[in-house]
């Protein structure tokens, strides 16, 4: 899953390697896909983004997007995996392949859901509630993104909130996945299903502070370690709350996994209040 950390490196990632490069051909839905979610008929991509040159590659939130000649853009998120590769290794399993004028191409697969979507801006911000909230929001490892502007958007006032509705639901963070919330919550040492209204206020401070340090250790590191990058290679941040980690490793106490408000989280029951 791309959350925002992960859509930071392969935003600078596709910006080394893609930024320059003519599309010469687009293939899509070799393998069709239940779940890839396109906004246009596949036809209309293949047809539209040929002779087009990556100006440039953009982030916001979870999405990483390609500018295109004419204002146009290729906009991706979610579950999707990149591959960037000569052409004779193009494999028939993917839902897109963007050939370029270098004889090497992108390869996209989706894994469990993902979007691609293809416009103008001002079409996608009219058609995609999504791409126009991304878009609307400041970037949490942005000078702008203070600890009150945290509090607002994140409704972390609100007394009916528990703190995973609140950071991790309706976009309120674009890109704040379950993920990087579970290592969010167990750095401020605040459980998932806490009611906000309980919350002190260094509890909420430390809420912010680690909402900005996992996301920016998640970048820095060039992904989760249960992610890969456009080469293949694995990120190298060490995910804290893992499934395979099993106990925790300040208190080395079993982990507890728990369904809650669409997925598990998993955290320590000891550490976290
Ligand atoms: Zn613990």
């Amino acid at each position: 899953m791309i959350e925002i950390g992960e859509a930071k490196w392969i935003k600078d990632q596709m910006s080394e390697l893609l930024k320059g490069l003519k599309i010469i051909r687009v293939s899509m839905l070799n393998r069709p896909h239940k779940f890839c979610f396109l906004n246009h008929p596949a036809h209309d991509f293949e047809m539209v983004l040929p002779n087009k040159t990556i100006q440039s590659v953009k982030q916001s939130g979870n999405m990483i997007r390609l500018l295109l000649d004419y204002g146009r853009e290729l906009v991706f998120f979610e579950d999707l995996i990149f591959e960037y590769k000569v052409n004779e290794r193009v494999t028939d399993k993917n839902q897109m392949v963007l050939y370029f004028d270098n004889e090497m191409a992108l390869e996209i697969k989706v894994k469990l859901y993902g979007f691609i979507q293809v416009g103008k801006s001002d079409e996608l911000m009219e058609k995609d509630i999504y791409y126009k909230r991304a878009l609307s929001v400041i970037d949490p490892l942005d000078e702008a993104f203070t600890l009150d502007y945290f509090i607002q958007e994140t409704h972390l006032n609100e007394p009916k909130h528990t703190v995973k509705m609140a950071l991790a639901t309706e976009q309120k963070i674009p890109g704040l996945g379950n993920g990087t919330l579970q290592d969010i919550l167990f750095n401020a040492k605040v459980r998932p299903d806490r009611k906000v209204e309980t919350l002190q206020d260094f509890e909420k401070n430390a809420l912010y502070e680690s909402t900005k340090q996992v996301i920016s250790q998640i970048y820095q590191q060039k992904g989760r370690n249960n992610n890969h990058d456009l080469l293949g290679k694995m990120g190298q941040y060490d995910v804290i709350m893992s499934k395979d980690r099993g106990f925790c490793p300040i208190c080395q106490c079993n982990l507890n996994e728990k369904n809650y408000l669409g997925g598990k989280v998993i955290f320590c029951p000891h550490c976290q209040k």
